[in-house]
């Protein structure tokens, strides 16, 4: 417990120093390195980005000149209409053995706050003098269904109607997920699983990403339920700023339910209480606080690194 409180008011006293500046008021001075670890930051520290025009005008609470400061880059991958996957990283000042943490935003195109609170992360990772037990690598994939964002009238699946969030290989898929769709949901369309698991691009590209990147920790943002969930073979967090812990099931295909229990790859899904607008910045940064404070208690201490 003392080695908790020690590091518990380190982190306070970083993130108040560091938040007095406020966000806009910063430049995002340490840019992005896509791909393996020891790769070189390019050589100018804010990277132009085409897509963060048409981002902004769907994000809330995200200026034009924080997507850009965020340092976001393309991916290989391309969605169904062909728009690149955006994704960065922090990475910590010793790169021997982090602890690699996933954040995930926009699964679901019409929850954009999701998207907007992992770019507000996404600063303080990069800018918070926070300490951790251990050396973490942070990877943000702020939205992974830029279809779904982006369409005139944004919408939660991708560009071919899938539900990225049941499109995932868990056991017994083809015989569960449609099953489930059917009799649970009515035939849902918002809910659709897809024809077979991994049928999408964007789906199978996070699971590229859970191959190669192999993260330790994966935090999911959705909206607009309000709530905390989690799977996987640890104990969760019990809340994240306002936000408290209620379990609620597993689905065919889901993350949770792939890489949790699967894949026993712990998944914190956020459930923001709005999709359309983000909490303060206050309460995104005690989510922030929380979920580093439960990273240090249950999981840096305890899990070996470099797996
Ligand atoms: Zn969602």
């Amino acid at each position: 417990m003392r080695a908790f409180a020690f590091h518990q008011r380190v982190l306070s006293l970083g993130l108040t120093a560091c938040l007095g500046a406020g966000w806009g008021a910063l430049a995002w001075a340490v840019p992005a390195t896509p791909g393996p670890a020891k790769q070189q930051p390019p050589s100018s520290a804010v990277s132009v980005n085409p897509e963060c025009q048409a981002l902004v005008r769907r994000l809330p609470n995200v200026t034009l000149a924080q997507c850009q400061q965020a340092g976001l880059v393309a991916s290989a991958a391309r969605s169904v209409q062909g728009r690149r996957i955006l994704l960065t990283d922090v990475l910590p000042a010793d790169t021997a053995a982090p602890f690699r943490v996933l954040v995930l935003g926009g699964m679901h195109g019409d929850e954009p706050s999701s998207s907007s609170v992992a770019l507000h992360w996404l600063f303080l990772a990069r800018h918070s003098a926070f300490e951790l037990p251990q050396p973490v690598h942070w990877r943000f994939i702020p939205a992974l269904n830029p279809d779904g964002l982006l369409m005139a009238q944004p919408r939660r699946t991708n560009a071919n109607g899938v539900d990225l969030n049941r499109n995932f290989p868990t056991p017994e898929w083809l015989q569960d997920a449609p099953r489930y769709w059917a009799q649970r949901t009515g035939k849902d369309p918002r809910r659709w699983p897809g024809k077979e698991p991994l049928s999408e691009p964007e789906s199978r590209y996070l699971h590229e990403q859970m191959q190669e990147f192999k993260p330790h920790l994966i935090v999911s943002l959705h909206a607009p339920y309000g709530v905390l969930d989690f799977d996987g073979p640890i104990t969760p967090p019990s809340r994240l700023g306002r936000l408290y812990l209620d379990q609620v099931g597993i689905y065919p295909g889901s993350l949770g339910h792939y890489a949790g229990v699967h894949k026993a790859m712990p998944v914190v899904t956020v459930e923001l209480a709005s999709a359309k607008t983000t909490p303060r910045e206050a309460e995104m940064r005690q989510m922030w606080v929380d979920l580093l404070r439960w990273m240090s208690e249950r999981l840096l201490a305890a899990t070996p690194s470099g797996r």
